[in-house]
């Protein structure tokens, strides 16, 4: 099992992403939670053309995936979790978890620096919320998250295949997370005590700095609620609730050669964490 998985990486993720991108484009397109205030057309062209633009530069910049990196570092006997001497399941399933505590800390740090969040803002300034906007990520930010993911992976020794796992796990979670899918509302209630739902996600693409700065999970549910920073629904409502940063809310701001530009133009702002007038909230 183990082998099979290790030897079709490729196959396994392109596949995944391919048919969870299908499944959620149709699926938002049959029950949506929202209507949509931009054009789509352009907003699927700059948000898929960032998707090629990062797998590009990724590959470049990274010779080895993530998964060769595991198993560079298995064959050197490196990482902590070897120390535990645990069962090979139990050390795919810590290490997929470890992985997602790991992608929490740093969704919170570029929140919190404000160079990072300069990067960062670039996947909040999409002014509506669907399946695109959940690869919609800066390549200096990819290039920064794949090098803290390798890093993890080293330092835990993550056996290759959690790695795999883990990645197909969190690019389908991104997928649904940010879709304008339409749950029942009892079936979120279910959904996000083990799974970071749409409407959970959606909270933290909300214009209101403090409702941006919540809700930081992409795939496990419970860092939020244990760190502090889970917040269930938006203010105004997730029909009426307004999608974005205050910068970069022109239409011409959702094309992709704008897109690039995002960190490097604009004020800062007041959404970085550690730049918050905290005295003004409370
Ligand atoms: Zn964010
Ligand atoms: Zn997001």
């Amino acid at each position: 099992m183990t082998e099979i998985i290790q030897n079709n990486e490729i196959a396994i993720r392109l596949g995944a992403f391919f048919g969870i991108f299908a499944l959620m484009a149709v699926w938002e397109l049959a029950a949506p939670r929202r209507g949509l205030q931009q054009s789509k057309a352009v907003r699927w062209y700059s948000n898929l053309g960032i998707v090629a633009v990062n797998t590009v530069i990724a590959r470049i910049v990274f010779p080895l995936a993530p998964v060769g990196v595991a198993l560079w570092a298995a064959e050197r006997g490196w990482g902590v979790l070897g120390l535990l001497n645990l069962p090979g399941w139990a050390l795919i399933v810590l290490s997929v978890v470890i992985l997602d505590f790991a992608i929490y800390l740093q969704h919170v740090m570029v929140h919190a620096v404000p160079m990072l969040w300069r990067l960062h803002r670039m996947h909040h300034a999409d002014l509506d919320f669907d399946v695109t906007t959940g690869a919609r990520f800066h390549p200096v930010e990819i290039v920064l998250s794949v090098a803290i993911k390798m890093g993890v992976i080293v330092l835990i020794g993550a056996p290759a295949v959690a790695v795999v796992i883990f990645e197909v796990l969190l690019n389908a979670t991104a997928m649904f997370n940010h879709s304008n899918v339409r749950l029942p509302l009892w079936l979120d209630r279910v959904l996000r005590l083990f799974v970071v739902t749409p409407d959970m996600h959606r909270v933290h693409h909300s214009v209101l700095p403090h409702e941006t700065n919540s809700n930081f999970g992409f795939n496990l549910p419970w860092w939020d609620r244990l760190f502090g920073t889970y917040r269930a629904q938006p203010e105004q409502g997730h029909e009426d609730m307004d999608i974005g940063i205050d910068l970069f809310r022109t239409p011409g701001e959702l094309h992709l050669h704008k897109m690039l530009a995002q960190p490097f133009t604009g004020a800062l702002g007041e959404y970085a964490i550690n730049r918050r007038d905290w005295k003004k909230e409370l």
